[in-house]
């Protein structure tokens, strides 16, 4: 008998978990954090307690009630019995928290299988990041009551590379890369005794990479998959701009503000968006300025085949930490070596040859514009979603005030990293599955019609194939 439950992505945007079982064999499709719900109980400084997080979690339904699943150090509170783990794997499809981050609750004995730009993202991004039981996904620190230096376990991660094929259990696995808004990003087919059962992760054909999403594509063509699992992000928007939209908006924006000095956001681990930027911005004869964490994940990822800038390509800003002395001891270990390389440069060097840069500024490091104090006139090229709920609203507002207060000029050009709704219509009529599953969006009902069966589920429903 073959299963499949969806314990999150329903009637949401992320938070992605799908169990799928065959026979004795177990597995997820993604393990991520879902913020719309976790967002109902937590906030910025209210977060599940350390000494007790998946209790917590489990507490308040944000995670599934599964047993023999969980890690067992104090940060489980829950007992893992050393018996057979729950599942036998989880198969990541990319690595954006809401499809990954809740990995880091389950027990380290049970193995992940990602692509290894996925590996190398998630763990730059944990390194650089501020240390959180709820993002180490490749190595936890396992808490011990009493223990102040924590004792770090390593998961087992498959590698996974297109089009070869694996198995987990009794399942055989073919991933494919697709393309979406951050690099390493997989779709798989399952062979299970029911037949083939297709998961798309997130994905467009709109990207940078749209030939890995076809090739994806044309082999579902051919097996004809029996269920299909497909996100709808964007099932409501018809279409919208494409990456070759954002390249001709980006190239306006440097034409009009040659000579001033130009800022930059983006999406942190979206290494496509920030490839089109250094490009454009060399061809209009300015260097990219990155951030410290920018340039742990440029490093973390150099070669591993992407096609993405070296760390020697950009420049990497040094901000000021807390004496403003820029001393060694004033910053994280990680970001250490980044510090006296001989493409590092301060707020000084920005301030000269104002027109030579186009400098990565992040939402949280809008302070250094006091210290690179840029002219009216500049102009911030903010390349990554606007705001869609009110939260971002209010994050949105400040760094209005904040551009308003230097006298910057705001530019958008973006694109969105999941398929736009007439196109995500066509693939699903192209492949026609027997079962149609919605995932990862607010509209399953828009699917009615577009396959034999479209099954809108609940979550935590089990679907019998
Ligand atoms: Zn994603």
């Amino acid at each position: 008998m073959v299963t499949i439950t969806l314990y999150g992505g329903v009637r949401e945007i992320g938070g992605n978990k799908t169990l799928v079982t065959d026979g004795d064999t177990r597995l997820f499709l993604d393990f991520g954090l879902s913020f719309s719900r976790r967002s109902l109980y937590y906030q910025e400084f209210l977060n599940p307690r350390t000494h007790s997080g998946v209790r917590d979690l489990l507490a308040l339904g944000l995670i599934p009630p599964l047993d023999n699943l969980y890690r067992d150090d104090p940060v489980g509170g829950v007992p893992f019995s050393g018996a057979r783990p729950f599942v036998d794997g989880v198969l990541l499809s990319h690595p954006h928290a809401d499809h990954a981050y809740h990995v880091s609750l389950i027990h380290s004995d049970i193995p992940i299988y990602a692509s290894e730009a996925a590996r190398r993202i998630l763990a730059a991004m944990a390194e650089s990041g501020q240390s959180n039981f709820e993002n180490e996904v490749i190595e936890h620190s396992y808490r011990e009551p009493g223990k102040y230096q924590y004792e770090k376990r390593r998961r087992t991660v498959h590698s996974v590379q297109d089009g070869q094929g694996f198995s987990v259990g009794g399942i055989e696995v073919e991933p494919y890369s697709v393309d979406h808004s951050v690099p390493g990003s997989v779709g798989y087919i399952l062979h299970t005794s029911a037949g083939l059962i297709a998961y798309t992760g997130d994905f467009r054909l709109h990207g940078t990479h749209p030939q890995q999403t076809a090739r994806f594509l044309d082999a579902l063509k051919e097996v004809k998959p029996r269920v299909l699992i497909i996100e709808g992000t964007n099932i409501d928007e018809p279409t919208g701009p494409t990456e070759d939209d954002v390249r001709e908006g980006v190239q306006e924006v440097l034409k009009s503000y040659s000579g001033h000095m130009m800022f930059c956001t983006f999406a942190p681990r979206d290494m496509y968006r920030l490839t089109t930027l250094y490009e454009l911005a060399r061809r209009a004869g300015r260097q990219l300025v990155v951030s410290h964490k920018l340039a742990h994940l440029l490093s973390s990822l150099e070669g591993c085949g992407l096609s993405v800038p070296g760390l020697d390509d950009v420049l990497v800003y040094n901000p000021k930490r807390r004496w403003g002395i820029y001393d060694e001891k004033e910053y994280s270990t990680w970001e250490r070596p980044y510090l006296d390389r001989h493409n590092a440069v301060r707020c000084d060097h920005l301030r000269r040859d104002r027109g030579d840069y186009l400098i990565y500024l992040d939402f949280f490091s809008l302070g250094e514009l006091i210290d690179i104090e840029p002219p009216a006139g500049s102009v911030m090229l903010h390349s990554q979603t606007e705001p869609f709920n009110e939260e971002m609203e209010f994050d949105f507002e400040r760094l209005r005030n904040w551009l308003n207060r230097f006298g910057i000029r705001y530019e958008h050009a973006h694109s969105s990293g999941h398929i736009y709704g007439d196109r995500l219509r066509e693939v699903i009529q192209e492949l026609s599955p027997e079962v149609l599953i919605p995932i990862h969006t607010e509209h399953p009902e828009a699917f009615a019609g577009l396959a034999q069966e479209v099954l809108i589920v609940e979550d935590g429903e089990e679907v019998v194939l």
